[in-house]
This record gives C-alpha cells, sequence and structure tokens, in this order.
C-alpha cells in the first residue's frame, strides 16, 4: 500500500528503553509523549512495560483514545477553558499557568467529584507558555493550593520550542528555585519538576543536570532517536523507526531549469533553479499535503530532492546505481515536523512493522 509511513514498534521500543535507563542515572522519571504519532494505540501499547511513568500528549482527543492504559496521563497544552470538563474526566494532569483556568478546572473537579493534579509552568526564556515573573507563580500555587479539587503536584517549564533557547545549568537552576519556594509554600515536596522536552537530554551525559530535576517529557528523542535544537544524535538509538515508503509515477530525462516566465510556484513563493543540465527526474506520488513543507530524508543517499507540491514530490536519480522504474518503492526518514504531518494525514497508510 503506497503511500505509507513503516511503523517499527521494537525500535520505538528499544529508544524508548535507552532513554528511562538514561534518565534513571540522574533519579528521572519520562513522560512519553505521544503526540507526533497522534497517541496510536498500536505504538503505546508496546512502550507501557518499559518503566515510563506518564503518558503525555498536547490534546485531549489523544488522551482519550489512551484511557485503557492505567499509566497517569498528562495534558500538555494548556487547558482551553471549553474543555475542562473533557480535561478533568481524561487527563489525571494538566500543565497550567493561568489561575483563570485553574479556577474554571477546579470546579469542573468539583462536579465529578475528582482530584485534578497540576503542575505550574515557568517560562525561564523561551517565551512560549509559563509564568514569568516570581509574584505571579507565588499568587498562582497559594490561590490553587486553597482550591478544593485541585492538587498542586509539579511544576515545570519548556524550552527549545518557540525561542530555541538551550536549556542548561542555569535556567533548569531556576526552575529548581521556584520549586524550592513552593514546596515551602504548600508544605509538602513536589512529586514532579519537569525539566523539560528531549532538548534537556544532553544535559543528563555531560553531569549537569540540576539535581532536583526529577522528570523529563520525551518525544523527539525516543521516536527520532535525537533531538533538532541541540542536533542531538543518542547513541545506541535508531533514527529510522518511522519511514516514508513512496511509488515512482514517472522517470523521465529533463532539464534542471523550467523553460518561459517564471511566477510563483503554488504555494506563492518564486522558485529558483540551478542549471546543471539534463536530469533524470522522478515523481513520486506524495506531497506537501501529507508531509507539509518539512523534510524527509532519501534512504539511497544517491538520490535529491528536488522539491515538491501538493501531491507530487520531485526526485533527482541521476546519480543513483540503483536501476529504478515506474512502480517502484522510494523510502525516506524524517525529520520531526514530517512526521508530525504524515501521521496526522489521513492520505499515508500506517503500518506496523514487527521485527
Ligand atoms: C511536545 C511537547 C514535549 C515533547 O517535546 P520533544 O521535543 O518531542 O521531546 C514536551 N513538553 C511539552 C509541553 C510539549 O508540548
Amino acid at each position: 500500500m503506497n503511500p505509507r509511513i513503516d511503523i517499527y514498534v521494537d525500535r520505538i521500543k528499544h529508544n524508548t528503553r535507552l532513554l528511562v535507563e538514561k534518565a534513571k542515572t540522574c533519579n528521572i522519571n519520562l513522560a512519553v509523549v505521544t503526540k507526533s504519532f497522534c497517541a496510536m494505540s498500536e505504538i503505546v501499547e508496546t512502550l507501557i512495560d518499559t518503566e515510563i511513568k506518564y503518558l503525555a500528549d498536547s490534546r485531549i482527543e489523544n488522551l482519550k483514545k489512551m484511557q485503557h492504559f492505567k499509566l497517569e496521563k498528562m495534558l500538555l497544552r494548556l487547558p482551553m477553558i471549553s474543555q475542562v470538563n473533557e480535561i478533568v474526566q481524561f487527563a489525571d494532569i494538566s500543565l497550567n499557568s493561568e489561575i483563570v483556568t485553574i479556577r474554571e478546572l477546579n470546579k469542573a473537579a468539583i462536579e465529578q467529584k475528582r482530584t485534578h493534579k497540576i503542575i505550574i509552568m515557568q517560562d525561564v526564556g523561551d517565551l512560549r507558555e509559563g509564568i514569568f515573573n516570581d509574584e505571579e507563580m507565588i499568587s498562582v500555587v497559594r490561590e490553587a493550593s486553597e482550591l478544593s479539587n485541585i492538587k498542586v503536584v509539579g511544576v515545570g517549564t519548556n524550552l527549545s520550542c518557540f525561542g530555541g533557547v538551550i536549556p542548561d545549568k542555569e535556567n533548569l537552576g531556576e526552575l529548581v528555585e521556584t520549586a524550592k519556594k513552593v514546596e515551602s509554600i504548600l508544605g509538602y515536596p513536589l512529586e514532579i519538576i519537569s525539566g523539560g522536552n528531549s532538548s534537556s537530554l544532553y544535559l543528563i551525559d555531560e553531569f549537569k543536570m540540576p539535581k532536583k530535576i526529577n522528570n523529563l517529557r520525551i518525544g523527539e528523542g525516543i521516536v527520532l532517536g535525537g533531538e533538532t535544537t541541540c542536533g542531538l544524535q543518542i547513541e545506541g538509538a535508531y533514527i529510522d523507526t518511522f519511514v516514508l515508503t513512496a511509488e515512482i509515477i514517472e522517470i523521465k530525462q529533463k532539464p534542471s531549469v523550467p523553460i518561459g516566465k517564471i511566477g510563483l510556484d503554488a504555494f506563492g513563493n518564486v522558485p529558483s533553479f540551478k542549471e546543471k543540465g539534463n536530469l533524470i527526474r522522478a515523481i513520486l506520488a506524495v506531497g506537501k499535503q501529507d508531509f507539509g513543507a518539512y523534510d524527509i530524508f532519501p534512504i539511497d543517499t544517491e538520490i535529491k530532492v528536488l522539491g515538491s507540491s501538493s501531491d507530487h514530490l520531485i526526485i533527482d536519480i541521476t546519480s543513483c546505481e540503483e536501476p529504478y522504474k515506474i512502480g517502484d518503492e522510494i523510502s525516506f526518514t524524517l525529520g520531526y515536523g514530517s512526521l508530525l504531518a504524515l501521521m496526522t494525514s489521513e492520505y499515508i497508510y500506517k503500518n506496523i512493522v514487527c521485527e
């Protein structure tokens, strides 16, 4: 079936085990982030016996899909007030920065006779979500701790997502200081001090992880065996966990530069081309509607990606040894952006491979 993603679940599981063990050396537990694969059950079920502590996703629809798994579920994206009922029902824990939202979560929790756990987010510089100043942090913690059906169980931060800020001893050190203050207000130790995402993993290798950090929320490290911001390649991890395969529908020798007056392409950009003489060009039946405008990497390294439109991917096979023909399949490893898009595309067949 084409186009498809072959999902090597055993490799994903291997990566998860590897990172669980790595994190353990710093007394850190993991929340496995399932959003990049839309919390697909066949993948999640292979991961639950790997000593991971939480299942985490940014979308409540995905947490709902994972209800039959016993592990505690964590909502990563700040709650929408319009969804507080579902959030209290399907998420055990949510990440929060707005007291007005926490009050609404409390009301929903009272109605459902549940206790909803919250992690309060601090922004230590990346400028996406989180409380930015100390006074607000203290007042939010004070008020939240007095709400009958809310339990403050942790503090956390997120880095390298919007601002590209790299986690280090200093900014995670700030989170640790906040954790201490919060604990003194609450009068009990926090269960979760969550020091970020896959971009924080390198601190373990370099023995720079502040001691009090006891949780990381890991997606990319598990699914792709690396991390983009810091260019981390995790030793011993697989990168070919999700492999895109698409079929060749045309092969022709054509020039490298289009003929005629050049306007805008289908996406409003002015295309530019280098003169490289005639090329053997192949067209694959997959396109931007499936992988967005994100990078994909041919496994046959002689192949060059020339570009794509909504439904077509154009590659240069001039220097390939393999005698490709119409109907052949070409495979690619993925970056985080293309993985997200492909797993979300309904035109891509999702094929679980057990090795
Ligand atoms: C997506 C997300 C993560 C996981 O990030 P990775 O870089 O894939 O490890 C962690 N925390 C939050 C809040 C997220 O939205």
